[in-house]
């Protein structure tokens, strides 16, 4: 690759130093590894667009990375250009209850911004620290998704690159296929620059009820009822494992538990009003275990503490094959039933399960995939696995995968994918053609982020 043409172009930086290259050699998932041959770290949209016109003349691969929170190295590039869209980070105008931001603004930057001005985005990730352009290309699901969708469906038009070296606008009304295959993306159309998303009002407070579940079907019905009647403003889950012992697989013994699942139902109040207890009327928790009262800022990144502690404990740096699914509502008790207990809790040690219900129809972003009905269940097996456990976990985890395909479930692509090209069909299901004919008009010369999406049978 002649990087001497990127420099001639790109206003912002070029780097090929090895250690600049060494440091987006992998992702979150740390299970890929790929080496770029150069990063472009573009300093506006133009950039952009000349590094992709380049790369089609000379047939160079082109990677977009934002934060790099992926899993299973989509956000990476082998012998390409890495294009580092961290160097996209202006935000604003407000206009019309919506802000534009760069592609690469991190959420925790944006909400920070909003906050003083009396908004915050509908839907909001754990992980504050990703970028707009990252968790658009993903989805981006919160513990609102059940109310507001994806963060993808909160984006009223869009700035991309397309593959093909075309910086366009597009939204609903304007240039739809592009905005509909550049959300939920994964890059493969092409670049994202810059977002207009939706926002909204909130209030100051929030209360948080912390309720233990000995039975999943208990909590299912009882989610059904709380969507519908919308008690609360936030719904969140998780399986927790109480360990029991060892008992037989095979030849060999295996540590086992009882699940649990413990439930964060949060409700966002004015000052001077203080919700009451009759919230949970009706419903057949276990246990209430704990009630708090926050400012919203404070919620919005509840879950800050809980990386901090993955660092500290070393728990961040290990391997982490992600496996969030999407399960249709009739399936999920038993496929989650069925996959926690083959699953030795040791190995999600280091991580948590998250249970995340939500109403169907949420999400109208066509390459967001998800089951019908009129609920769905997230399902999220997040664990940080030692690299000598790393075998029998990926094992595991892709028997689960396959297992979420028969029961008529889909997965969230941010996490480890080891799909085949059967499989992608399969994900995409009656979307299929229409994926590859968006690929094929946005990115005739196959440039964006080749290799994760198998579009042909090897
Ligand atoms: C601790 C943790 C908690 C998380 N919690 C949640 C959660 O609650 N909900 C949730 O939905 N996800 C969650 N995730 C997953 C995370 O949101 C996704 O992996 C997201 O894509 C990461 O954003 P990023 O900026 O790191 O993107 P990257 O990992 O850099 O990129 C992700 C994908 O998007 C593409 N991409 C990035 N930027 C652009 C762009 N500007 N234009 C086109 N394509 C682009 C990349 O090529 C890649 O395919 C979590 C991840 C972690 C590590």
């Amino acid at each position: 690759m002649d990087i001497q043409k990127l420099r001639a172009v790109v206003r912002g930086h070029v780097v090929n130093d090895p250690e600049s290259l060494q440091d987006v050699s992998s992702d979150f998932g740390r299970l890929v590894h790929r080496s770029p041959t150069v990063i472009v770290v573009p300093s506006d949209a133009d950039d952009v667009r000349r590094v992709v016109e380049l790369a089609n003349e000379n047939g160079w691969a082109v990677s977009t990375r934002g934060a790099g929170h992926s899993q299973s190295g989509q956000s990476l590039s082998q012998e390409g250009v890495l294009l580092d869209v961290m160097g996209l980070g202006r935000i604003g105008p407000l206009e019309d209850e919506c802000v534009w931001a760069d592609a690469g603004v991190v959420w925790a930057d944006l909400v920070t911004y909003l906050l003083h001005r009396g908004y915050v985005p509908p839907v909001l990730t754990n992980n504050l620290n990703v970028t707009v352009g990252g968790t658009v290309s993903t989805g981006g699901l919160g513990v609102t998704s059940h109310q507001y969708g994806t963060q993808a469906d909160n984006v009223v038009a869009m700035e991309v690159v397309t593959g093909a070296g075309d910086r366009v606008t597009c939204s609903k009304e304007e240039n739809r296929d592009l905005f509909d295959c550049a959300r939920c993306g994964l890059g493969q159309f092409g670049v994202i620059t810059r977002v207009k998303l939706k926002l909204r009002r909130f209030l100051p407070r929030c209360r948080t009820y912390y309720l233990l579940y000995d039975d999943l079907g208990a909590l299912m019905e009882d989610h059904s009822r709380i969507l519908v009647e919308q008690r609360f403003d936030f719904v969140e889950g998780w399986c927790a494992p109480c360990m029991q012992g060892m008992r037989n697989l095979g030849d060999t013994r295996i540590p086992f538990a009882e699940w649990f699942y413990p439930v964060h139902l949060t409700l966002e109040y004015a000052d001077g009003t203080t919700p009451t207890d009759s919230l949970l009327s009706g419903l057949r928790h276990y246990r209430k275990v704990y009630v708090e009262d926050i400012s919203l800022p404070d919620f919005l990144r509840r879950m800050e503490p809980v990386f901090q502690i993955w660092h500290e404990s070393g728990s961040w740096r290990l391997p982490h094959p992600w496996m969030e699914v999407i399960l249709p509502w009739d399936r999920a008790g038993e496929y989650i039933q069925g996959v926690l207990k083959s699953f030795p809790p040791t190995l999600l040690a280091g991580g948590h399960v998250l249970l995340w219900p939500c109403r169907g129809g949420a999400s109208n972003a066509p390459m967001f995939v998800y089951p019908e009905g009129d609920f769905v269940m997230g399902f999220g097996i997040l664990p940080a696995v030692p690299r000598k456990n790393l075998g029998m976990a990926l094992s595991l985890l892709n028997k689960a995968s396959d297992l979420v395909m028969q029961v008529g479930g889909k997965r969230y692509l941010s996490g480890w994918v080891e799909f085949d090209h059967t499989r992608w069909k399969a994900h995409y299901g009656p979307m299929w053609p229409k994926v590859l004919e968006w690929k094929g008009f946005f990115d005739p010369g196959g440039v964006m982020n080749p290799g994760f999406i198998k579009y042909r049978e090897s």
